[in-house]
């Protein structure tokens, strides 16, 4: 997706929602609902805010959740330990408010 001037442009597209996704939040499902995306792993004490303007200038409208999610927890010590009985917690404690 092309963003010029820095400005998001969702523009809606005929059809688009009809098309699978696997369940994915995107963040142009969220701009409507949340200003402010905060994301909180309960394991390693790690929390950040992101404004869901800035991320969908970033990753465009159809950026996936499920996508910044492992981004932000790749440098997380227990994503790169990999252990599956203590993984890393990395989550949205808003979306389920708000979807
Ligand atoms: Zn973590």
């Amino acid at each position: 997706m092309q963003i010029e001037g820095g400005r998001s442009s969702c523009v809606p597209v005929p059809g688009r929602f009809a098309m699978p996704r696997d369940g994915a939040i995107t963040f142009d499902d969220l701009s409507p609902r949340l200003r402010m995306l905060r994301i909180v792993c309960g394991k390693c004490g790690r929390a950040g805010r992101y404004s869901v303007k800035r991320l969908i200038d970033r990753r465009g409208c159809d950026g996936k959740v499920v996508d910044l999610l492992a981004d932000l927890s790749a440098d997380c010590p227990r994503h790169i330990a990999n252990k599956f009985n203590d993984r890393c917690n990395a989550h949205c404690p808003d979306i389920p408010r708000v979807m």
